[in-house]
């Protein structure tokens, strides 16, 4: 999927700045961070968002969400955060590449936006 700007994330040919990596996910500063943490998650396989995925996704999707819960606990965070999955264009999703993103470090309002 080189056509992908987050699957050329993930391969370095586009820059990023990584927070965290292993064999099934990446992890990275958002560019246009809406709180004083925004990283997004993103599964190396490339699955075109939520409504996309299958059945042999479910656990990649979650295993996201773990890694989502483990860079807010590093970045102490835990007094509240959000985590997002913008699905379709209605809801703001603009890179369609399945993505889990992480806010916090703000009050956070609700609903969202
Ligand atoms: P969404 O609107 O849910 O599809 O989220 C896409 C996110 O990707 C937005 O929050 C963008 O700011 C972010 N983004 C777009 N390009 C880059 C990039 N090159 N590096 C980091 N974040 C990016
Ligand atoms: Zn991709």
């Amino acid at each position: 999927m080189n056509d992908c700007l987050f699957c050329r994330i993930i391969s370095g040919e586009i820059p990023s700045k990584k927070v965290y990596e292993d064999e099934r996910t990446f992890a990275f500063e958002d560019i246009n961070p809406q709180g004083p943490t925004h990283v997004l998650v993103i599964p190396k396989k490339h699955i075109r968002g939520l409504k996309e995925a299958g059945g042999e996704d479910s656990e990649l999707i979650g295993y996201c969400h773990l890694v989502a819960a483990k860079i807010a606990r590093q970045r102490n965070i835990e007094d509240g955060y959000r985590t997002v999955l913008n699905v379709g264009p209605k809801a703001g999703q603009s890179v369609f590449h399945l993505h889990v993103h992480v806010i916090g470090g703000r009050n956070l309002q609700w609903p969202p936006g």
